[in-house]
This record gives structure tokens, C-alpha cells and sequence, in this order.
């Protein structure tokens, strides 16, 4: 691939991303949390279950990318605040998406890692603004782009100056439509021979199906993903967004427990994971 000077492999030492006491590319991180933030009472329930079943880091939307205009947009500032406290109580770090190059810098200071979506992984402005900033950067790949162009978006990152970009297969659209996406795997062995940054996966989106995320996790960690972010709630039929894939806290904890014991049975197989 051509001009990812920056972002590809070639002679390059494979990257490390630190958040906290987090570190992107050093064993297998687990993110987890609610799709949005909906109150302090349900972030703080999902932050404690999800620390208790292992997780690394905090999920939580406070600015939420729906199709409708009328479906919940997030509870913005209010939602960054209840974050910053989770942060503080559990130690976990957090990742919350900016959709808005203006939102940029303040939000920088309530989280650890700023989320570029999968609708927005070409909103050019956005990529160079983030790249301006100091915070990690977790780049979903949009819904409909190639492995090329993703890594282009890394490249706009990079470029401005963060060298803390932590890449996301989060699902691309397909015919399928049982599936809410269609999880291409193939992405993560593909990454990794293509680009030093760290690659982990979004299982919750990939299938938008309770009963697969489980499977597609295990799947990933067998393929080389460096880390899952996944969705959990306490009460997933009273969630304000993506109730139909969100994992229960008991299934998150089953599900920690098969992806660890995967990812250290590869290390076996390949004497440390290169
Ligand atoms: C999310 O993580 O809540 C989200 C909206 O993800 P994506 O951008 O991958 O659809
Ligand atoms: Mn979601």
C-alpha cells in the first residue's frame, strides 16, 4: 500500500499504546461498558460489574451517532462527568466518542481515550483534530471501508502529530442481513502484517447479536486481536440505545475468562505473540 508512511509495518517496531495503567499491544485488553451513559446510577452499576468480571477499561457514550434525530443523542457533558467519577472510583480507564472536532479538547479532559466512530472514520477534520491532541485514539473502521482506506485514516492521525492510535474492526456492511454487520476478522492477521498499531475487536457491533458476541470474541483473540470492546448492561431491555446486543454482566464474565484463556494458549502455540 502506498503512501502510509507513518502507519505501515515496514521496519517499524510494532507500537504500544498506554492509557492509564493500560497498555494496547502488551497482552489483551478488554473494554467494556454500556453503549451510552444514561444516568449516574446505571453507569456506576455497570462500571463495578464490569471491573468485578475483569474488565481493563470503561466503555460509555456520551455523544451517540443515531440514524434518527429523534432516537437518544447522549447526555453529553453530564455523561462525561459520571465517566470522570467511574475513572476515579474504579481506576479503570475510559473511552467515550467525539463526534465534533470543537468537542476535542475539553472532552480530552474527562477521558482516557477519545473514540473516532465507524460513521465518522473519514470525517477528515475530526481525524486531523484528534491527531493535534494528546489523548489515545481508538479508529473504528467505517462501515464501508477497505483495509486501505482505514489505514489512510490512521495515516491522518498520525500525521498531525498522535502516535496513540489503537485501530477497531467493528463489522463492515454486506448482503447479510441477519447479522447487523458482517465481523471481517480477516482484518486482524491483515492489520498486523500491514500496520505496527495495535488492532482489537468490536464484537457487539460486528453481529448486533447477544448469542454471537461470545464466539466472535473467542474467534478473535484466536486470530491475534490485541483486545475487545464490548458492550454489557445490567438491564439490556430498558437500554436507551443497542438493547439487542448488549451482554448481561454474568455473560461478560464468562466471556473474559474463554478470551483470556485463548489469547494465552496462542501465546503457547506461537512462543509469545510477536
Ligand atoms: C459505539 O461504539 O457505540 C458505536 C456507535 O460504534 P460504531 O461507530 O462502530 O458503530
Ligand atoms: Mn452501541
Amino acid at each position: 500500500m502506498e503512501g502510509l508512511k507513518l502507519t505501515s509495518l515496514s521496519g517499524k517496531a510494532r507500537t504500544m499504546v498506554e492509557a492509564g495503567p493500560l497498555r494496547f499491544g502488551a497482552g489483551f485488553a478488554v473494554i467494556a461498558g454500556p453503549c451510552s451513559v444514561e444516568s449516574e446510577d446505571q453507569l456506576m452499576t455497570i462500571a463495578r460489574a464490569v471491573k468485578a468480571a475483569g474488565a481493563d477499561a470503561l466503555r460509555g457514550g456520551a455523544f451517540k451517532p443515531r440514524t434518527s434525530p429523534y432516537a437518544f443523542q447522549g447526555l453529553g457533558l453530564k455523561a462525561l462527568k459520571v465517566l470522570d467519577k467511574a475513572r476515579r472510583e474504579t481506576g479503570l480507564p475510559v473511552v467515550t466518542e467525539v463526534l465534533d472536532p470543537r468537542d476535542v479538547s475539553w472532552v480530552s479532559e474527562f477521558v482516557d481515550i477519545l473514540q473516532v466512530g465507524a460513521r465518522n472514520m473519514q470525517n477528515f477534520s475530526l481525524l486531523k483534530e484528534v491527531g493535534k491532541g494528546y489523548r489515545p485514539v481508538l479508529l473504528k473502521r467505517g462501515m464501508h471501508s477497505t483495509l486501505e482506506e482505514w489505514l489512510n485514516s490512521a495515516e491522518y492521525v498520525l500525521s498531525a502529530g498522535n502516535p496513540r492510535v489503537i485501530l477497531c474492526e467493528r463489522g463492515i456492511r454486506t448482503f447479510e442481513v441477519y447479522t447487523r454487520n458482517t465481523l471481517d476478522l480477516s482484518a486482524v492477521p491483515a492489520v498486523r502484517e500491514l500496520s505496527h498499531l495495535p488492532v482489537i475487536v468490536d464484537p457487539t457491533h460486528g453481529t448486533g447479536r447477544v448469542s454471537l458476541i461470545e464466539p466472535m470474541s473467542m474467534a478473535a483473540a484466536a486470530a491475534g486481536a490485541d483486545g475487545l470492546i464490548v458492550e454489557v448492561h445490567h438491564n439490556p431491555g430498558e437500554a436507551l440505545s443497542d438493547k439487542a446486543q448488549a451482554l448481561l454482566p454474568e455473560a461478560f464474565g464468562t466471556l473474559v475468562g474463554k478470551v483470556r484463556a485463548i489469547r494465552a494458549c496462542r501465546e503457547g502455540l506461537e512462543g509469545g505473540i510477536q
